[in-house]
């Protein structure tokens, strides 16, 4: 049987910050795959370098050292312009702080990785108001982003990493500034979207009660995967990498 590569196949990655007696080794040799369609959570304390992480898996910084394919594609062999369109055109992001234009409308503002992709400007209205439909707010599209509640920010988030109808969305602490009732409505949306279009959800959080919801979970302390079964080294998908919410961290907040 042929098999599919994994979505995203990491190995021995490392990412230093600083130089010198400054110097912090952040992550210190990951190793991961994960599989088309897959959810996971990339859990672990604060600090233990759960972002830095899904930042370099995201290609939105680069490791120092180690192998990381996209789809079977070496990223390391790519130039800087092939690694921006990979990014934009199959990753969609989700972070904590929102990052949205508060003073662009809820439309542009979902618009943007279709602008930066050179989409013409009418089908990137119609790619938009159907995001925005897939997280039940078009008619919000004419609101300012700044007129909406926390929770709708986040949907017009989503709406935004949908647009380019991504194969994977890389989401950091996506319920962090979310009352837990709204973020559980903004987890509930992130599976019903897994669920209907296949996408990979790849999520960094340290809310246990999320984290226990996904297919797995990746446990960083000090910038390593710990809780892996012994010989899993290039295992993959469910049966893979094992999690052990039991084993939680103290300083873990439950949910
Ligand atoms: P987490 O997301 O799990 O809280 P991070 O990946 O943000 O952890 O950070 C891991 C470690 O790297 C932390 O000790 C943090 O202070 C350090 N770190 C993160 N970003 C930088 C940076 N830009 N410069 C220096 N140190 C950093
Ligand atoms: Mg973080």
């Amino acid at each position: 049987m042929t098999r599919v590569a994994p979505a995203i196949s990491a190995r021995a990655l490392t990412r230093t910050y600083g130089s010198g007696a400054h110097a912090y080794a952040a992550l210190r040799g990951v190793s991961l795959d994960i599989d088309a369609g897959e959810r996971v959570a990339i859990v672990g304390r604060s600090g233990s370098g759960k972002s830095t992480l899904m930042h370099l898996l995201a290609l939105l910084d680069t490791p120092d050292a180690g192998s990381l394919r996209i789809a079977g594609d070496e990223v390391g062999a790519m130039r800087p312009a092939q690694v921006n369109a990979l990014r934009n055109r199959h990753f969609g992001f989700v972070f904590q702080q929102f990052f949205l234009n508060a003073r662009q409308s809820v439309l542009d503002n979902v618009q943007l990785p279709l602008v930066i992709g050179r989409v013409r400007p009418s089908e990137r209205r119609e790619r938009a108001m159907a995001a925005l439909e897939a997280v039940g707010l078009a008619e919000k599209h004419r609101n300012r982003a700044s007129d909406l509640s926390g929770g709708q920010k986040q949907r017009v988030v989503i709406a935004r990493a949908l647009v380019n109808d991504p194969a994977i969305i890389f989401a950091d602490e996506p319920t962090g500034n979310l009352d837990t009732q709204t973020g559980e409505r903004i987890e509930d949306l992130l599976f019903e979207l897994n669920r209907s279009t296949g996408i990979t959800l790849v999520t960094v959080t340290h809310d246990l009660g999320f984290a226990e919801r996904f297919d797995r979970r990746i446990h960083l302390r000090d910038g390593e995967i710990v809780d892996q079964p012994t010989g899993a080294t290039g295992a993959t998908g469910a049966a893979g990498a094992s999690d052990a919410l039991v084993g939680a961290e103290p300083g873990s907040r439950a949910a």
